[in-house]
């Protein structure tokens, strides 16, 4: 079986059998591949604990007759990126499965999604980082990459800057002026737009330094934008406390 060699985060995983394990992955040069991991569920395996979801790891992969490949070794490059701490645990949930979502092609890459879904898991391990700024940060930036930009500042309808445009409409794209807006738009003030601006920049000075109750706004309307693009619900955002 012809073998290669990539650098993965790993998505999910399911049981298949009696030892046993199907793994999603996302590698950085062949996109999302699925893979079958054999024996790791037995306690002598000698990776089964590498390939934890929301591991960094190297992986040496065979391809297989059908859609799964095969684990032939595995390399931990970042591990234990969570602890034990629920809130970053439920927002690496968040994480992987908007990436899993907005990364919809298996074999084909997508370098720019994988570098950010790699440095949100990252900065998940700092504990002065806020998890729900990351996953708010990491949402706006995948939606952007997929081309869901959010507009900000201007009517995204009609393009009018300024005072009139601060109105938010997750269905509408972002900020929408008073005529433009559609019932369910919500109010946000300078300090809103200004912290959403800096979540889609990775401007961390200016994300730390936004009041809570803008964070939590702000939280809100990402999440809705984001539900609203990624067609249903992430299953797994309600779980991320504010
Ligand atoms: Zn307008």
């Amino acid at each position: 079986m012809a073998t290669y060699r990539d650098e993965a985060v790993v998505l999910r995983t399911y049981q298949l059998g009696e030892a046993d394990r199907i793994i999603n992955l996302f590698t950085r040069q062949h996109g999302k591949v699925r893979a079958v991991a054999k024996g790791v569920r037995r306690t002598s395996s000698k990776f089964g604990a590498r390939l934890e979801p929301f591991s960094h790891i190297d992986v040496q992969l065979a391809q297989g007759r059908g859609s799964l490949d095969v684990v032939t070794q595995v390399e931990t490059l970042h591990a234990g990126l969570l602890g034990g701490d629920y809130d970053r645990f439920t927002a690496a949930e968040v994480l992987v499965e908007a990436a899993d979502r907005l990364v919809s092609e298996d074999g084909a890459p997508a370098l720019p999604q994988y570098r950010l879904l790699l440095g949100a898991l990252l900065a998940l391990a700092d504990p002065q980082r806020s998890a729900a700024g990351i996953v708010d940060s990491y949402l706006l930036r995948s939606l952007a990459v997929a081309g869901w930009a959010v507009t900000l500042g201007e009517c995204s309808n009609c393009g009018v800057v300024g005072e009139d445009s601060l109105w938010f409409s997750p269905q509408g794209g972002g900020t929408v002026c008073a005529r433009c807006r559609p019932p369910s738009s919500a109010r946000v003030d300078g300090e809103a737009l200004e912290h959403l601006g800096a979540l889609l920049a990775g401007d961390w000075d200016v994300v730390s330094a936004t009041s809570q109750p803008t964070v939590n706004r702000c939280h809100g309307l990402v999440t809705a934008y984001a539900t609203w693009h990624l067609d249903r619900a992430l299953r797994s955002l309600p779980f991320l406390q504010r």
